[in-house]
């Protein structure tokens, strides 16, 4: 699909299996999602505009690079919490902002119950990470808001996508790439990606 950009890497993919694995321990959990984020992050990051900066050698001057523009990672929470550090390791400069939202069961639509994002010029690169991109509500909600908060450089980092969610996310932010490591079959009656890893926030933090 256009926009869309599966990191297809050996790397992820085994990060991926053990995500999906029912018997995977939160712990590890944890860490192997933050390790695939990273994985996907340099994929999905390799664009970002650099500046020229000289840097002194202990033998002589030469050109180096410099992120050009501010970085700001927006995490939905609260899965998009477990993908946060991975971002950091990759570019610790970055700030972080977060936006709850829960899904409406009945409705399966999201409602908006926090937010804490930095402030930052239109030229900031805004990157919204959320694991799973299911119906795409959260997603596109979430884009939404950062648009009227006056983002205007943004990309959507996820790790498994339903198609029902891409389709949701392209139609509404049709210029946002989208980044992730699987396109799953299908969405289920309750909202989950199937075959999918379960509800990625009990997954991460041991609940249920
Ligand atoms: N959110 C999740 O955590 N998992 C799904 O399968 C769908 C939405």
């Amino acid at each position: 699909m256009e926009g869309v950009t599966v990191v297809d890497h050996p790397l992820v993919a085994r990060h991926l299996s053990v995500l999906r694995d029912r018997a995977t321990p939160s712990g590890v959990f944890r860490q192997r999602l933050s390790e695939a984020a990273m994985l996907i992050g340099y994929e999905a990051l390799r664009d970002l505009r650099v500046e020229r900066v000289d840097v002194d050698t202990p033998l002589e001057t030469t050109a180096g690079a410099r992120l050009a523009d501010d970085i700001v990672v927006i995490a939905i929470l609260r899965a998009g919490l477990g993908m946060v550090d991975g971002f950091l390791g990759l570019m610790p400069e970055a700030r972080v902002g977060h936006l709850g939202m829960y899904r409406d069961e009945q409705q399966l639509s999201p409602v908006g119950y926090y937010e804490s994002v930095p402030e930052h010029g239109p030229e900031a690169e805004v990157v919204l990470v959320d694991p799973m991109l299911a119906t795409g509500g959260s997603a596109a909600s979430a884009l939404r808001r950062l648009k009227e908060r006056g983002a205007r450089r943004l990309r959507f980092i996820c790790l498994v996508a339903a198609p029902e969610g891409l389709e949701a996310v392209r139609v509404q932010h049709p210029e946002v790439p989208i980044f992730c490591a699987a396109v799953d079959d299908r969405l289920d009656e309750r909202g989950y990606i199937r075959p999918g890893l379960g509800d990625a926030g009990d997954r991460l933090y041991g609940t249920d």
